[in-house]
């Protein structure tokens, strides 16, 4: 990794420090950044609308990619398509895995039962590299409490060469809920239903009370990250071994 890349982080990272995300956001969008080269990642998951919503403010243009693995539940497509048409995002796409490499990976489809950490590297690692290669940076939803896996993770990484920016990682579940109630934002479907972290199908369960939000993700397994927010050097192997 380039010097200068790691004297950009850290310069990002002490600018950044104790700015609010709205703050951020505009100022990451408007002068950090070329016109073109940073996107959002997201899931349309349970908090995700908190950060489409402020965003959609700045730039309801910017390009948002959604990662449709195969396996995800309906009712995040059909939550997806609410949030667009509600906030006017005009850049959204659904980004896929590769259908030949599918059908030689994973041709039953049940990849996730065997080997996991294979499965998110064929439907989520690998079709993120390749949507995020004409950017220097995005941005991600991720918030420290959401477990202690991400407790310690900055407003900015550098992770393979790209910008990782995390504008809502101090904001806690108050900050969300009171932002949701201020500009009357719809909830994700599931999560009345005890879903507090969505992600695919088959690797989701309902969360009780008391455990962390992503308890409920890769359930019974020491899991706990698919791929695309693991430290640099983390990263599951690309290809299946
Ligand atoms: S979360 Fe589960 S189904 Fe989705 S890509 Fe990872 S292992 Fe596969």
């Amino acid at each position: 990794m380039s010097s200068a890349l790691n004297r950009r982080l850290e310069m990002l990272n002490q600018r950044y420090e104790g700015v609010g995300p709205l703050a951020a956001i505009s100022a990451i969008t408007e002068e950090e950044f070329e016109p073109g080269k940073v996107a959002l990642v997201s899931s349309f998951g349970t908090e995700s609308a908190v950060l489409l919503h402020m965003i959609s403010r700045f730039r309801a243009d910017l390009p948002v990619l959604f990662l449709d693995t195969g396996k995800l539940f309906g009712e995040t497509k059909r939550y997806r398509d609410q949030l667009v048409d509600m906030l006017g995002l005009t850049n959204v796409q659904s980004i896929t895995p590769d259908p030949a490499a599918v059908a030689a990976r994973d041709p039953k489809g049940v990849l996730w039962s065997q080997n996991p950490d294979a499965c998110c590297a064929l439907r989520k690692v690998e079709p993120l590299a390749r949507a995020t290669a004409p950017y220097e940076g995005w941005f991600t939803g991720r918030k420290a409490f959401q477990a202690a896996s991400r407790a310690a993770v900055p407003v900015f990484e550098l992770v393979e060469g790209k910008f990782k920016i995390n504008p809502l990682v101090t904001w806690t579940k108050t900050d969300l809920n009171n932002y949701f109630e201020q500009y009357k934002l719809p909830r994700h479907p599931l999560e009345a239903d005890g879903y507090l972290s969505i992600g695919c199908m088959p690797c989701t369960s309902r969360v009780e009370a008391g455990e962390d939000a992503r308890a409920g993700r890769w359930r019974g397994s020491d899991k706990v990250e698919c791929g695309i927010h693991l430290p640099a050097g983390q990263t599951p192997a690309l290809v299946e071994s």
